[in-house]
């Protein structure tokens, strides 16, 4: 085996994953499609909100990395949903799209044990021997390692799956749509195809831009202003 662990993509899910698996002491490899994107924030960059807000301080609690990196670059903090009751209140940090990106990619790099990898996985390894109990419907064997789009075939105990909006991606913008992952990033392509072969359901599901306002087209002085409040941390 090359690796204890092999995570595909280095978003917000793959950041912990290959985090926990190296912290635990497994060799861990993470393959994604831009180190540079590490930890980018698609749209709207906030971290917080009703339910996402309890989800950080909950990875956080196992040791997970957003809240500290949303700590570490946020340029506004709020508590939701003040006027209403605790239980719908909730924190919500807008974050320095650039300076959360650096620090997760510094904090992915100077883990030990976790090395990086830039390609694009196509198809996993799978061992058919292994998970031949699994249920009769599921497919036989077991992920024994990755393969990628430049022709590289690794070997893995296990592999974690945390390929976000980008399998298959696909872009609507007005009449246009085309493959892409994130606006001006590939879409991931191969390992959708690949999972259907092997009998997975695959899917996609849309997410949504708002339409952007030319800030020069706004009369900010019929806006009310909102403040921030002071931080607490995730
Ligand atoms: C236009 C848009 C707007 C959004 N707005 C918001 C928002 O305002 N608020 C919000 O909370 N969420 C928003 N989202 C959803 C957002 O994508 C998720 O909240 C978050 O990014 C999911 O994190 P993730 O780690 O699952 O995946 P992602 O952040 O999507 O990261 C996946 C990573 O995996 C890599 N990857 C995928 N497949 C492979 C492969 N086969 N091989 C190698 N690497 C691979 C990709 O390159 C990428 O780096 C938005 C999404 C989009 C597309």
């Amino acid at each position: 085996m090359d690796y204890d662990c092999i995570v595909i993509g280095g978003g917000h899910a793959g950041i912990e994953a290959s985090l926990a698996a190296a912290r635990l002491g497994f060799s861990t490899l993470l393959v994604t499609q831009n180190p540079d994107c590490i930890g980018a924030l698609s749209c709207n960059p906030a971290v917080g909100g009703l339910s996402k807000g309890n989800l950080v301080r909950e990875v956080d609690a196992l040791g997970g990395e957003m809240g500290k990196l949303i700590d570490a670059s946020m340029i506004q903090y709020r508590i939701l949903n003040r006027s209403r009751g605790q239980a719908v209140q909730s924190p919500r940090a807008q974050a320095d799209k650039q300076a959360y990106r650096m620090a997760a990619r510094r904090v992915v790099e100077n883990q030990k044990g976790l090395s990086i990898m830039m390609d694009t996985v196509t198809a996993l390894v799978v061992d058919p021997g292994a998970g031949a109990t699994a249920a009769p419907t599921a497919p036989l064997g077991r992920a024994a390692g990755v393969v990628t789009a430049r022709g590289h075939r690794i070997g893995a105990r296990a592999v974690i799956l945390a390929a976000g909006t980008f399998m298959e991606g696909r872009i609507f913008i007005g009449e246009y749509d085309a493959p892409e992952g994130r606006l001006g990033e590939e879409a991931a392509l191969g390992l959708g195809n690949f999972l259907r072969c092997m009998g997975f359901p695959v899917g996609r599901f849309k997410t949504g831009t708002p339409a952007r306002i030319a800030g020069d087209s706004i009369d900010y002085g019929k806006m009310e202003r909102q403040n921030g409040e002071d931080p607490r941390p995730f």
